[in-house]
């Protein structure tokens, strides 16, 4: 095996790591598994995932990017480790060049920590790319051009949106509303209309399958299984679309707002600019039917969903590593030991 970069997407619900000729090949759940007792390491990734909601009182699942922050900086190292060993295999005739795109929102000593951890996992040289860079370089946009560019990202734990110009980051915010609060809303509007439990998985489920950012006309029907909370029996009941689009009003407003808020803090020019290509969205909620149409319709901006979206990120990574010298000035840091 020669491979020499490795980009790596971690994400606050899926991370991705991309390399060169192949592609993303690693793509799993930011899951760690723990022993209560002593913090133990006792699983990652797809393994782990299957551990959360159903695991015995001495073993704890985490995901440590919650709400892309780094809500545990050793378990992060222990997940970044194991998915950089995993895409390396076992023979290693070269220390790889490592890329990682984190939340933009993470703080310096977050960063210093992650190039740390890529460094211990094997890495010659480790750089940092905050997300909203990668997954424009991802989809395919300029970045380097004095264009100016509106990205919004809305993954699991957050929506990144910023707009970029001249290979930076010109406004930006980030808030902590994505997929897993869709997924938390869900259940709890069945549990508060229809005395339904419902699981995590099956509130994503709900939402993927039938879910819709706008209210729609012919609402799409699926029943659904859970436990009924009065009498604590199973029971089923069927739900539509619109119930999804009612139980993540909140959320979806909020995204609104944080998109309006970017674009008052965007100078006039590169508005401009922005109305004339549109935006574009990434991260594996912006898969959530309608969600460009809701973004289009609150911005009067058209707003189109990149190619391969859920990939942008890990794909802009390997971008990146690809052409150093273009990108060297949107990297946030570099390590060289
Ligand atoms: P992150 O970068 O935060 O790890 P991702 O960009 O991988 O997140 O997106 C993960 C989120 O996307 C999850 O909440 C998942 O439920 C959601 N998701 C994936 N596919 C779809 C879809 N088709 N419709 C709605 N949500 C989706
Ligand atoms: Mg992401």
């Amino acid at each position: 095996m020669f491979t020499k970069a490795i980009g790596v997407d971690l994400g606050t619900t899926y991370t991705l790591i991309h390399v060169p000729h192949k592609g993303v090949i690693i793509n799993e759940p930011s899951v760690v598994a723990i022993s209560a007792l002593d913090r133990r390491v006792i699983a990652v990734g797809a393994e782990a995932k299957d551990m959360l909601g159903r695991t015995p009182d001495t073993i704890i699942a985490l995901r440590p990017l919650k709400d892309g922050v780094i809500a545990d900086y050793k378990i992060t190292e222990a997940m970044l480790k194991y998915f950089i060993n995993k895409a390396l295999g076992t023979f290693r005739l070269f220390r790889p060049d490592v890329m990682v795109a984190v939340p933009a929102g993470i703080t310096s000593t977050e960063r210093r920590a992650v190039l740390d951890a890529a460094v211990a996992a094997g890495a010659k040289q480790a750089y940092i790319i905050k997300e909203p860079i990668a997954a424009a370089i991802g989809a395919g946009i300029p970045i380097g051009n004095s264009f100016g560019h509106m990205i919004i990202d809305i993954g699991g734990g957050t929506s990144e949106i910023a707009v970029i110009s001249l290979g930076g980051i010109v406004v930006s915010t980030s808030i902590r509303v994505g997929g897993n609060k869709f997924d938390a809303s869900i259940s709890d509007f069945l549990k508060k209309k229809y005395s339904l439990g419902v699981g995590e998985r099956t509130a994503e489920d709900i939402k993927i399958k039938i879910g819709s950012a706008i209210y729609l006309e012919q609402p799409l029907e699926m029943q659904v299984r859970g436990r009924d909370m009065i009498t604590g029996l199973p029971k089923t009941i069927t739900i539509t679309s619109n119930d999804v689009t009612d139980a993540i009003q909140n959320e979806l407003n909020a995204i609104v707002s944080a998109v309006k808020l970017v674009f008052a803090g965007t100078p006039p020019e590169l508005a401009a600019d922005i109305i004339e290509y549109g935006i574009t969205l990434s991260g594996g909620s912006s898969l959530l039917v309608h969600m460009d149409k809701l973004i289009s319709r609150a911005t009067n901006v058209s707003a189109h969903i990149a190619e391969d979206s859920l990939l942008c990120v890990a794909k802009g990574t390997g971008i990146a590593l690809d052409n150093l010298a273009v990108y060297k000035k949107s990297l946030v840091a570099g390590a060289q030991r």
